[in-house]
């Protein structure tokens, strides 16, 4: 059967089986539309089927998360760990504690996830879990219950050669340092069975900055790639958490100039460049608002809502916040400001008609599989640290992560460019992420 016809006729039985899954069957979509070439090259990705059990996760886990808040109320919320795929090793992926968390962006996130760790080259395979817990308001003691309750479930389906979670939005270190607490506590073992931990017990150095930077490495490197560089470039970030900081720090390493960062509620503009040490005091000290920085600085402007960002002029944008942040409507108003460069933190932050934008009007695009990918990569190389029972030094770790980024890119590139996508980053990673994960799956049998 032509490669086409099939991937639709297997996109349209994914939408009956999985109805109002939309983050989900938008995610499927892109990657299974761009892996066409490769499907005509080679019919054994047909005749073994492993399409159809590529989409299917492994296992979905939904459980009842219990807990009591500060004034002794019962509080009820829902955990999700989607397991993937482990075909190329042990479930891996982040924690995501936010009201909008459902099955559907859990699954999304989860099959992301697969490429985007085969494109670290490191042995992970793909996971994502969470739940619809708002952490925004909640005290410390909140936040532990809530954790601990949620690892009491949790810790019979993980384990550091099966599935090793991490954080992601409204999940940091200290609700890593909790559920780490409880997991120990239940199995009595001291496994490195999540990752991001504190440096005082098993955590790796960079892991904090690594997808911020890793981001701006591989952003670097496709810049120079094309004759451009950051410095002296007007850069827009959204977002303020973990992955924008980050991102600015290393943005302004190499001498660029971020202008803008959001939050949930809306965006400040700063003419002379964002003071980061501000931000970090606002965002990891107090956990408080972007908004906040106008205390700190009179002349910089706050605006409510956070779509407006877009309309903020800037050569390089880098989207941190969360998925579909800029529609096809922003994109446009990026391009006409006259953006030469766009690269994905958060994961999935362009709707796919936002990145049909971008593309066709050769702007410089690096996908969130690629792009965001060094914090789970170093996430990885935590996991090999506490294998061996040793940590390594912040150089060693960085400079690894600089290393492995730029080799996504080249990889991403170069597969785009054997399957007649030259110049397209989009179908290059997803063909260089699924293939090593396809190859596998062929190796494994049906199974
Ligand atoms: N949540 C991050 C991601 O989206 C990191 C996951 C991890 O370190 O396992 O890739």
């Amino acid at each position: 059967m032509d490669a086409k016809v099939y991937v639709e006729n297997l996109l349209c039985s994914l939408e009956q089986n999985n109805k109002g899954e939309k983050e989900f069957l938008d995610a499927a979509t892109e990657v299974l539309t761009s892996i066409v070439p490769v499907l005509e090259k080679d019919k054994r990705y047909i005749e073994e089927g492993v399409l159809e059990r590529l989409v299917e996760p492994e296992r979905v886990i939904m459980f009842r998360v219990p807990w009591i808040d500060d004034n002794g109320n019962v509080r009820v919320n829902r955990g999700y760990r989607v397991q993937f795929n482990s075909a190329i090793g042990p479930y891996k992926g982040g924690l995501r504690f936010h009201p909008s968390v459902n099955l559907s962006i859990i699954k999304f996130l989860g099959f992301e996830q697969i490429f985007k760790n085969s494109l670290t080259s490191l042995p992970i395979g793909g996971g994502k879990g969470g739940s619809n817990f708002d952490p925004k308001g909640k005290s410390d003691r909140e936040i532990m219950r809530f954790c601990q309750s949620f690892m009491t479930e949790l810790y019979r389906h993980i384990g550091e050669n099966v599935d090793v979670p991490a954080g992601d939005i409204g999940v940091g270190g200290r609700e890593i340092g909790y559920m780490y607490g409880q997991y120990k506590r239940i199995r009595d073992s001291f496994d490195g069975v999540l990752t991001g931990k504190g440096l005082s017990y098993g955590g790796s150095l960079a892991r904090t900055e690594a997808t911020g930077y890793g981001l701006v490495y591989l952003v670097d490197e496709m810049l120079r790639d094309n004759g451009k560089d950051f410095k002296d470039k007007t850069v827009v970030i959204s977002g303020s958490g973990n992955v924008a900081i980050y991102a600015t720090e290393k943005v302004q390493a190499l001498g660029g100039k971020v202008v803008a960062l959001s939050d949930s509620s809306g965006y400040i503009y700063d003419k002379d460049g964002i003071n980061l040490d501000v931000v970090k005091e606002i965002k990891e000290v107090k956990r408080g608002r972007i908004k906040e920085y106008l205390n700190y600085k009179k002349d910089a402007v706050y605006t409510e809502g956070c779509k407006g960002i877009w309309s903020i002029k800037c050569d390089i944008a880098l989207p941190c916040a969360t998925q579909n942040e800029v529609d096809a409507k922003s994109a446009k108003l990026l391009v006409s400001n006259g953006v030469f460069a766009l690269g994905e933190g958060a994961n999935m932050p362009l709707t796919l008609e936002a990145q049909k934008v971008l593309l066709d009007n050769n702007v410089l695009f690096a996908p969130a599989k690629a792009a965001n990918a060094g914090g789970v990569l170093t996430s990885a190389l935590e996991m090999s640290q506490n294998s061996q029972r040793l940590s390594w030094t912040f150089e060693e770790v960085d400079k690894k992560l600089k290393e492995l980024m730029v080799n996504i890119y080249y990889n991403a590139k170069n597969a785009a460019k054997e399957y007649g996508y030259e110049g397209n980053l989009v179908v290059g990673a997803n063909i260089a992420g699924f293939l090593k994960v396809a190859d596998a799956m062929l190796a494994q049998g049906i199974v």
